[in-house]
């Protein structure tokens, strides 16, 4: 059962299927030389959560990495959209706990809950294992 209300689950999806068509558009339209409006991938860093810093790096971070980020993004809203389907969305994949609405609502194709994010961000960053 999934740990989030149907009128949010709804809500999502259409988020989901609209992010999904603007990175079409994004990634197709980069070849023409004529970038569309960016598509509304709302970044972290101004949802009011306290996650700002891990969020920050990441997205100067995407900054050089647009078109590889595009294609992340795209096969993201693509896994959130199938968790949605299987009923498995708004668990997070690391540790099974419910992600808060908020967090869903400010980054609809988010995995995972806040610590194992931060803990996953680190253990990329330092391109080490886990620390634990
Ligand atoms: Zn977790």
């Amino acid at each position: 059962m999934p740990p989030i209300s149907a009128e949010l689950q709804d809500d999502i999806a259409k988020r989901l299927h609209q992010q999904h068509d603007d990175l079409l558009a994004t990634i197709h339209g980069r070849t023409d030389g004529d970038p569309d409006e960016p598509p509304a991938i709302a970044p972290m860093a101004h949802m009011g959560q306290n996650d700002d810093a891990p969020a920050a790096e990441m997205l100067s971070h995407n900054e050089e990495h647009m078109a590889e980020h595009d294609s992340d993004q795209l096969a993201a809203v693509d896994a959130a959209l199938s968790r949605l389907e299987s009923g498995d969305y708004g668990t997070c994949v690391s540790c099974g706990c419910e992600i808060p609405e908020a967090r869903l609502v400010a980054t609809p194709t988010v995995q995972t809950c806040i610590p194992c994010q931060e803990r996953i961000e680190r253990e990329q960053g330092t391109g080490r294992g886990p620390s634990m």
